[in-house]
């Protein structure tokens, strides 16, 4: 079997040697432990700072070189010594880029086949982006009906999702996305009010257009310029999730990123500007997956997937996060459902 395994510290954006895909036999398993035949594996732009020579400031442990490289895998219980993962049950969890490993279970949780929900729908929804979108839309930015509510890479996985949570829930939606084509879907499939293509247009400008009486929410998912925009439209007492900061993922650790500059209007504007992770919040998943799913089924969320299929492919599509080639939630197909 194939696995990648974490080599040399990228200086910047992830470069030729920084994985290595090694071919190695499928492991054995002892008492407790069960072996996961991997379908899917979600790709994740924090994956890359768990790939820093330094663990400062991370949330959880990083990789370490000549370890193999973990993500948020779905796969196939095979072999189990395991009774809550008995042979045939589906398991997601953090588990090693590889087309089998071994778990003793820890992290891990049965994922429920959901009628009417497709495989990989569930998995790209409901694993990670959902909960993500849920929580730091709900339960950090906290809106008000009538809110007015922007959301940056509002195209991609996280986004995409919070702009049709913050309609169900009543909001007026900006999305702030890149070209045309993304900005097309903000409005055409994710129930976007408006869009905003940063690449060609004026963002702190279309955002005062877009929002004269200011912003209630502001979900950030970019950081940078666009932060900077963002927190400049506010109105008092408004709230400024930081979901991600994607543009300062490819920086060596303590090297100094852009923005925001609009610092002082914490004060100004009286703002609550709030951070979170979604591991904190996985002791109420099920809750929020039973959410997420039920809107699914009644055609009130809906999501694109960007699958890349081949293990050998998993880097190139870790990449496209920060190009932004990716439409949709990126996922590797490893192996069959
Ligand atoms: P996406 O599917 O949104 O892909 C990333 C997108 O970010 C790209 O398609 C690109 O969109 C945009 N982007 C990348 N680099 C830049 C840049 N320098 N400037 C502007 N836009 C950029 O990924 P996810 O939805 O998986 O992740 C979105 C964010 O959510 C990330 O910051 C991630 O870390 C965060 N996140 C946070 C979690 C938490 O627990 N707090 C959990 C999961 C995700 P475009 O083409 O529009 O430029």
């Amino acid at each position: 079997m194939r696995c990648w395994y974490f080599n040399k510290p990228p200086k910047k954006d992830i470069e030729a040697d920084t994985l290595v895909l090694r071919e190695e036999p499928v492991p054995e398993i002892a008492d407790g432990q069960f072996l996961l035949r991997s379908m899917y594996l979600s790709m994740d732009a924090t994956n890359r700072l768990w790939l820093n020579d330094t663990d400062t400031d991370l949330y959880m442990e990083p990789v370490r070189p000549g370890q193999p490289m973990v993500g948020f895998m779905l796969g196939e219980v095979v072999k189990s010594k395991n009774a809550a993962f008995p042979v045939g049950a589906l398991a997601a969890g953090l588990a090693p880029w590889a087309e089998y490993s071994v778990s003793d279970g820890a992290g891990f949780s049965v994922m429920p086949k959901i009628p009417g929900l497709k495989l990989d729908m569930a998995f790209g929804v409901l694993a990670i982006a959902g909960p993500t979108a849920l929580v730091g839309l709900m339960e950090v930015g906290r809106p008000k009906k009538g809110a007015t509510v922007v959301v940056t890479a509002a195209s991609g996985a996280v986004g995409m999702l919070v702009g049709q949570i913050a309609k169900i829930n009543g909001c007026k939606t900006i999305g702030i996305a890149g070209g045309a084509e993304k900005c097309g879907w903000l409005t055409s499939e994710f129930g976007y009010d408006h869009a905003i293509d940063y690449k060609k247009e004026n963002v702190l400008e279309r955002l005062k257009a877009l929002a004269p009486e200011g912003v209630d929410v502001h979900f950030e998912n970019v950081g940078g310029e666009m932060l900077d925009a963002g927190m400049a439209v506010m109105k008092n007492f408004g709230s400024v999730v930081i979901c991600g900061l994607i543009s300062t993922y490819n920086a060596q650790p303590g090297e100094r990123v852009p923005g925001p500059y609009n610092f002082r209007n914490l004060i100004m504007k009286r703002l609550r500007v709030e951070g979170f992770v979604i591991l904190d919040y996985l002791q109420h998943y099920a809750k929020y997956q039973q959410q997420l799913a039920g809107w699914m089924l009644e055609g009130k969320l809906n999501a694109r997937l960007h699958v890349v299929p081949g293990i050998e492919n998993s880097v190139d599509a870790l990449k496209m996060l920060y190009s932004g080639a990716n439409t949709g939630k990126v996922m590797v197909q490893i192996g069959k459902e």
